[in-house]
């Protein structure tokens, strides 16, 4: 998912829910970890449903991909090295 489609997909997001996807963005980002890369797809999927105006839909996925990052964390650092150069580009 590019930076433009996370951006147009998340404004569709009621703001409680954008909130959330946000803090979950770097997980867009993870490469080397199948379990980082697992979340970042529930991400992904949720902004696809809402791009559908499927909210309950995208707020269950988001809710899944918090509780894998949830289980997940402290597994090692954060998806978050180089992203804000990644991003930025
Ligand atoms: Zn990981």
């Amino acid at each position: 998912m590019r930076p433009d489609e996370f951006l147009r997909a998340a404004h569709l997001l009621p703001h409680e829910l954008r909130v959330r996807a946000n803090a979950l963005r770097p997980y867009l980002r993870a490469q080397g970890c199948a379990e980082c890369e697992r979340i970042g797809d529930q991400l992904s999927l949720a902004l696809t449903a809402a791009t559908y105006d499927e909210m309950v839909a995208a707020g269950q996925l988001l809710a899944a991909a918090e509780r894998r990052a949830a289980a997940h964390d402290g597994s090692h650092d954060p998806p978050t090295a180089g992203l804000g150069r990644l991003w930025a580009a």
